[in-house]
């Protein structure tokens, strides 16, 4: 039996190395349960598991429309962001085509990428920041579009606004500009002028609710899209897949923005104990924007044995070799007593 070929080609999914462990700070996920409200509205969504959801996400787009001051009709929701993010490469990048991202981009975008059948080209980052005259210096004829996460994972270092604005200028009008911005609550500058390119038709900013809103578990992202640009990604989404509960849990999420900014300042404040404290120990933290931080080691080796000292204390961290910073480890916040426990094995094994 023979897959089309660059499916054959694509590398064989890898089971994530979780050691079992249902909580872990390998991926990102709140260490926060959701909003009350979005656990009561999930419950009652429950009642209507007969009836396939709102394809059109009505509900859900209203509410997310009335916080950010959005055109419902811009909106799509997806299964998390990756539907997006997958659907939107697969319309816009194909054969020939290729996907411009940052050295230290999102891992899932080369694999949608490739998924595609189209060609991701990486553009080099100094110090974890991303470099946008790099970028627009790599655009070639055959650029369909930039993938930029900003903040970065797993760099969680941010750009400001201006410079995705200089970005965009700077892009030709044929290229999409795909803004990932899955931490974007995490960011405090104002993402206005970034929502504000989507009206020129050909920029799209990506959202979830996977983060700082903590329902990683139901698969709910979103997106802003020219409506040009969201009526083709849109015939490749499978209507129907957003389920009941996710949509009544996103929404009320949404309109509980006081749980959500209660999980960021904790987040923030944890992370910035923990990022003070390996500092202190000798440790290269990079400035987090982010519910996670990256920590570099001197090489390889180094990066190995603070991954296997953290998880003798039951913690796993996650290593980024396949982000090529093998002598790094990203680690997400989680609860203050976890993260004073990984500092302390950290602190253990100080660099100096
Ligand atoms: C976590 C994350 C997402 C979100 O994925 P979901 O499918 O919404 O869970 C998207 N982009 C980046 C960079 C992420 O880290």
């Amino acid at each position: 039996m023979r897959a089309v070929r660059h499916v054959e080609q694509l590398a064989a999914y890898a089971l994530a190395d979780l050691g079992g462990q249902r909580r872990t700070l390998a991926q990102n996920e709140s260490a926060y349960p959701p909003s009350p409200l979005a656990i009561a509205a999930g419950h009652a969504a429950l009642e209507n598991a007969a009836l396939y959801p709102d394809p059109d996400w009505t509900e859900l787009r209203a509410a997310i429309a009335a916080q950010h001051g959005l055109d419902p009709a811009t909106i799509l929701c997806g299964t998390g962001s990756m539907d997006l993010i997958s659907c939107t490469i697969r319309a816009f990048a194909g054969p020939g085509r290729e996907v411009l991202a940052p050295r230290y981009g999102y891992l899932f975008a080369a694999t949608a990428t490739a998924q595609a059948d189209a060609t991701y080209v990486t553009v080099d980052e100094a110090r974890g920041m991303v470099d946008v005259d790099g970028l627009l210096r790599a655009v070639t004829p055959a650029t369909a579009m930039v993938f930029l996460c900003n903040p970065g994972n797993p760099t969680g270092t941010r750009i400001p606004s201006r410079e995705i604005l200089r970005l965009r200028d700077g892009l030709p009008a044929s290229v999409l500009l795909v803004v990932d911005q899955a931490y974007g609550e995490f960011d405090d500058q104002d993402h206005r002028a970034v929502f504000g390119l989507v009206a020129r038709g050909d920029t799209v900013v990506l959202r979830t609710f996977s983060k700082a809103y903590g329902l990683a578990g139901v698969r709910i992202g979103w997106g802003v899209f020219p409506p040009e640009v969201g009526r083709e990604v849109r015939k490749l989404q499978n209507s129907n897949d957003v389920t009941v509960i996710a949509l009544a849990m996103a929404a009320a999420a949404m309109r509980d923005q006081l749980h959500m900014r209660d999980v960021v300042a904790r987040t923030a404040a944890t992370r910035a104990i923990f990022a003070e404290g390996l500092t202190a120990a000798g440790y290269a933290v990079l400035p987090s924007h982010t519910n996670f931080v990256m920590v570099r080691l001197a090489d390889r080796g180094e990066a190995d044995r603070a991954h296997a000292a953290l998880l003798g204390a039951g913690l796993i961290a996650r290593q980024l070799g396949g982000y090529g910073l093998a002598d790094s480890l990203r680690i997400t916040i989680g609860l203050p007593e976890e993260m004073q426990a990984a500092l302390a094995v950290l602190t253990g094994l100080a660099p100096r």
